[in-house]
Parts: structure tokens; C-alpha cells; sequence
């Protein structure tokens, strides 16, 4: 059987809106992270200026402090040497000068960009230069006159130092103002990297959230198409299995209508409807043509419900109603008679009768049991089935009728009266030329009167259906069983001595005496037999003389005490 494979074209897993909207998603995200970026990298740039900014603050201080004191050594220089005349020093106030100098211009060069700055810078410097003339009239004072001043100037930096701190000062205010401008650039650097990281993250979790709902949903949709492939699959196994069905019972149909005889159909009844129900066991029970008895025709598979094996068809519920019975496998309050149920070693099982009618009559019941009530679709294989048997049945009967119409009793099926005298006629012929021997049995039930009396003439009916059987059984295929009228009846054993026609006679007697039949979920009590036997050509060489003789023998078992097998020859003795 071809497997159902999900088909990966037939359907994208993911539809063309959730791409959309992670994308945007997405995109949503890289822009935020590359705005950040961006943000961060601006930052870090004012950061890397600021910090220029605070080395150019101490590089002004450094300087400005380096200006002071090389000042400051000049003067003591200066003043050194005028007090002393100290050639070294004066040489060492010389070799200063260029180093101020550089020390001022580096210092000019770092402010420039400032005005304010550059204009004290100015102030700045002319103090010095101020200082260091003075120093330098010092120096070449003592240098003309060769002797110690009078009066050595002060070293004075009071104005210097006011100056400088001036310089410093705004120096201060700048990094502070620059200090002040980068903590908020960072501020608002955090709290947009803060919103832009949060926004990001909300996107990411949103697009995952995405993804895991679609998943799910594919999950969803392929659990769904699995369930929905295990089904077809099902249906197409029930599919398979009703057609295999349907084609035995087309089968079952076409034997059935090639059946010649009753026999026939009750032989292959059996098989059929077991290999059709195979959970099920069943039987086939055909009701006489006098419409009263419906006896068990065929049975198949294990019962698990007894079932008498002749009934009244009103004890069938299916058969009164004219439909399947029951309909469902529920617990009926109404069983029928003829089946007994429930069963109480098996509190499960179910049963079904199903009735075969033909022309609005009903001509039998199939009852199917099992250990579980039969299922819908054994119900229906049953109803197809019991159909195709009524319309096979229907034909057999109408033919059968046809033929023994004339030569049939109703109750029993065995042959009638009219049959039985023309071919007893026929056969004492065909005997005497071919100089065998015939023997000719007349069995009458004991007291069948008072057991009618007591069980009813329905049970009575029942009983003498039964025994009509017992006699068919007893009888060979080429031996004729009649019923002579009432609970009388005639069998002609072709080929028989009086040795042969005793025995049979007395297992017919035994039989008959062993024979239980229950009627209505009563068992019925036993009956016996008498039987008389006439021999040809010993006891009579007439068709009628031979019945007479065995009639007479009939009543001596009678007159005997009953129940027993009684010869002609006796008879004539007696
Ligand atoms: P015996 O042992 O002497 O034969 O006694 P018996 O009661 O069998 O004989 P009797 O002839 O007195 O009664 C025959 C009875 O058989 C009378 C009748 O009610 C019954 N009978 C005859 N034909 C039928 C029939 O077709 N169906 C039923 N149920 N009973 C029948
Ligand atoms: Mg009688
Ligand atoms: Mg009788």
C-alpha cells in the first residue's frame, strides 16, 4: 500500500508575511545597532579630545611653572653675581636666557588658540621680560663698575605669579566647562545606547518569539497531516478490506445461485459465512412450509450461545418483526426464545438474527454470536449476506416446491402417503425381478396423544419434526421415509432381510428413545417408538398386503407394552 509522505512543495511551511515582519525586524535592529555605533564612536572621539584637553591644562601649568622658575633662577643668578662677581654665575644667567626663551614661546605656541589666554599670555610675557631686564641691568651694572651695588634689587613675582594664575585659572575653567560638556555628551550617550540597546533587544526577542510561533504552528500543521495521513491510510485499509469483502460475497452470491438442492446450499452455507464473519459463529434456521417450525438447517464457527434446534418462528424476534435483530449490540430486554442469552459464562457476547424472507414470507433465520456483540460492519456483511441466501433460498424453494409439492409432507418433509404407495408399488417390482428382498417398517409414537395433551400440539409438531429426522438419519440415500398420516409413519428399506430390518429398526427404536428435543427452553420429555415389520416376499407379496402385515405387527408391539420392534412372522405366530 503507498504511504502518504507530507509533500514539501505543496505548501511552505512559513508564510510570506512572517518573512515580512522579520525582516523589518531585523532591519529595525541593524539600524539601531549601527546608530549606536555610530554614537559610541563619536563619544569615544570626545573622550580622546577631552583628554587632549587636560594634557594641554597641565602642559600650560608645567610650562607656566617652568617660565617662573627658570625666571626665578636668573634672578638669582643675576643678584649672585652682582653680590659676588662670580664669573661662573653670571655665565650660567647668560646660558638661561635661550632656555627662557624656548619656555615662553613654547608656552605662547600652546595658548594661542585662545584669545583671552593669548592676551594674558602677552601680559604674562612682558612681566618677564620686565623681570629679566632688570636682572640683565644687574648683571652689566657690576660689569662696568666691577663692584657690588649699593642696593640689591628685590626678586619681586608677586605680579608674575598673579598673572600666571590668571593664565591657570582660565586654563581651569576651560577643562571644567569641557569636563562639563563631555558628562552630558555621556549622558545622553548612555540613556540612547541604554533605548537603543533596550528597542534592540525587544526586537530580538519579538523576532524569536516569531520564529518559535511558526515553528510551533509547523509543528502543529505537520502533527495535523500525519493524523490526517494515518486516517486516509485507514480508510484506504477499510476501503481495502470492505472490497475484499464484497468481492466473496459476490462470490458467496454466484454459489449459492449455482446450488441445485437445499443440501447443497447447507453444506456450503458453513464455510462461506465463516470465512466472511470469521469473529462470528452461526446458524441457518429454515422455517417448514406449513409456516409453524423453523429447525436448524446448517451451523458454523463455536457457539457460544445455545440454541434449541427447532422452534416456533415467533420466538425469534427478528423473524416477528421482519428485520435484523438486534439492531444494535446494546443489552436488549427483549432475547429471543430460541437463543439463549445472556450467557453467563461469557457476559459479553452479543448475537444477531437476521431474517431471510422471500415474497413477504419469511422462510428462515441466520443467527450470528460471538463473544462480543457483532459490529456495524459485521452487521452489514450479515444483511448482504442474508439477502443474497434469501433470493438463493426463495429459488430453491419455489423449484423445490414445484417438484414435491405432490409428493412431500408439509411438517416433516419426509415423502407422503400418495408417494409412498406408488413407489412401495414400483420397488416390490423392481424386487421381485431382480429377486431381492424389501422390507417395510410402520412406527407409530406411544401415547403421542397424551403428549400433546400435556406439551400442546405445537410441541407435538416440534417433537414429530425432530423425529422425521431421526428416520432420515437412520435411512440410507436409496430408502424411503414417509409419514403415513398423524404420528404414523413408513419406511421402505430396499435391499433389506428381516436380519437387516430388525436392526435398523431397533436403532431407529433406540434412537428415537435417546432423542431430547427442547421446545421454548423446555426440555420436552423423551418419547418412544413402536415399530411393526413386514418382509417381502417372506410375510407378503402385495404392496398392500405388505403394509397390513407390518401394521398388524405395529399393533402386537402396541399390544406388547410399547416401545419395542415387533415381525410380522411374530405376528402371524401370535
Ligand atoms: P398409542 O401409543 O396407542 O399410539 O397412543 P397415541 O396416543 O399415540 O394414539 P392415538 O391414535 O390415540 O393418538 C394419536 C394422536 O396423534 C392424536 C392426535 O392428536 C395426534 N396427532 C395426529 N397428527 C398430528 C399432528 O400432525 N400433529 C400433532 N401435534 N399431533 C398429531
Ligand atoms: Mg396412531
Ligand atoms: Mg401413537
Amino acid at each position: 500500500m503507498a504511504t502518504l509522505k507530507p509533500d514539501s512543495n505543496a505548501q511552505p511551511p512559513y508564510k510570506p508575511a512572517f518573512f515580512t515582519r522579520l525582516s523589518v525586524l531585523f532591519a529595525i535592529t541593524a539600524a539601531l545597532l549601527l546608530t549606536l555605533s555610530v554614537f559610541i564612536w563619536h563619544t569615544l572621539d570626545r573622550l580622546v579630545a577631552e583628554n587632549e584637553w587636560v594634557t594641554h591644562t597641565y602642559e600650560v601649568m608645567e610650562r607656566t611653572e617652568a617660565v617662573i622658575s627658570r625666571l626665578r633662577a636668573m634672578q638669582a643668578d643675576a643678584i649672585a653675581y652682582a653680590a659676588t662677581g662670580d664669573v661662573a654665575r653670571r655665565g650660567e644667567f647668560e646660558d638661561m636666557a635661550p632656555l627662557l626663551d624656548a619656555e615662553l614661546n613654547a608656552l605662547a605656541d600652546l595658548v594661542r588658540d585662545n584669545a583671552v589666554q593669548a592676551r594674558r599670555m602677552a601680559d604674562f610675557t612682558a612681566s618677564i621680560r620686565q623681570e629679566q631686564s632688570e636682572s640683565l641691568q644687574l648683571v652689566q651694572d657690576r660689569r662696568k663698575s666691577g663692584s657690588r651695588p649699593s642696593e640689591m634689587p628685590d626678586i619681586g613675582l608677586a605680579k608674575i605669579r598673579g598673572l600666571s594664575a590668571g593664565i591657570l585659572a582660565e586654563e581651569n575653567r576651560l577643562l571644567n566647562e569641557r569636563n562639563l560638556d563631555s558628562a552630558r555628551s555621556a549622558l545622553i550617550t548612555r540613556s540612547i545606547a541604554a533605548a537603543a540597546l533596550l528597542v534592540s533587544l525587544l526586537a530580538l526577542a519579538l523576532a524569536y518569539w516569531l520564529v518559535l510561533r511558526s515553528h510551533r504552528e509547523e509543528l502543529r500543521a505537520r502533527a495535523g497531516l500525519n493524523e490526517a495521513n494515518l486516517r486516509l491510510n485507514q480508510s484506504l485499509a477499510d476501503a481495502r478490506d470492505m472490497s475484499e469483502t464484497m468481492s466473496k460475497l459476490a462470490t458467496f452470491g454466484e454459489l449459492l445461485h449455482g446450488c441445485q438442492t437445499l443440501d447443497e446450499v447447507r453444506e456450503g452455507i458453513g464455510k462461506s459465512l465463516g470465512g466472511l464473519l470469521p469473529q462470528l459463529g452461526g446458524r441457518m434456521a429454515l422455517i417448514n412450509p406449513s409456516q409453524n417450525l423453523a429447525s436448524i438447517g446448517a451451523h458454523w464457527g463455536r457457539h457460544g450461545l445455545l440454541a434449541e434446534s427447532v422452534f416456533a418462528p415467533e420466538d425469534c424476534w427478528a423473524l416477528r418483526r421482519g428485520q435484523a435483530y438486534p439492531l444494535a449490540g446494546t443489552t436488549p430486554s427483549f432475547s429471543c426464545k430460541h437463543v439463549q442469552w445472556p450467557n453467563p459464562d461469557c457476559p459479553g457476547a452479543g448475537y444477531l438474527c437476521v431474517p431471510l424472507a422471500a415474497h413477504n414470507e419469511m422462510i428462515g433465520v441466520l443467527t450470528f454470536d460471538g463473544e462480543r456483540a457483532p459490529t456495524a460492519d459485521e452487521r452489514r456483511i450479515a444483511l448482504a449476506a442474508a439477502e443474497q441466501l434469501s433470493l438463493a433460498l426463495a429459488n430453491l424453494r419455489l423449484k423445490e416446491t414445484l417438484r414435491t409439492q405432490s409428493i412431500r409432507d408439509p411438517l416433516t418433509g419426509l415423502f407422503n402417503r400418495r408417494y409412498l404407495e406408488v413407489s412401495l408399488e414400483r420397488e416390490l417390482q423392481r424386487s421381485a425381478r431382480r429377486s431381492q428382498t424389501l422390507a417395510v417398517l410402520m412406527l407409530d409414537i406411544d401415547h403421542f396423544k397424551r403428549f400433546n395433551d400435556s406439551h400442546g400440539h405445537e410441541a407435538g409438531d416440534a417433537l414429530l419434526a425432530q423425529f422425521a429426522e431421526v428416520l432420515q438419519r437412520a435411512a440410507r440415500s436409496e430408502d424411503i421415509a414417509c409419514r403415513y398420516g398423524g404420528e404414523e409413519f413408513t419406511v421402505i428399506l430396499l435391499e433389506a432381510d428381516a436380519a437387516t430390518a430388525q436392526r435398523r429398526a431397533e436403532t431407529i427404536r433406540q434412537a428415537t428413545a435417546d432423542m431430547s428435543v427442547t421446545y421454548r427452553q423446555q426440555q420436552l420429555p423423551h418419547v418412544t417408538v413402536s415399530i411393526g415389520l413386514a418382509v417381502y416376499p417372506r410375510d407378503a407379496q402385495t404392496p398392500a398386503e405388505l403394509l397390513r402385515r407390518a401394521d398388524a405387527a405395529l399393533y402386537l408391539a402396541k399390544k406388547a407394552g410399547r416401545n419395542r420392534v415387533a415381525t410380522a412372522e411374530a405376528e402371524a405366530d401370535a
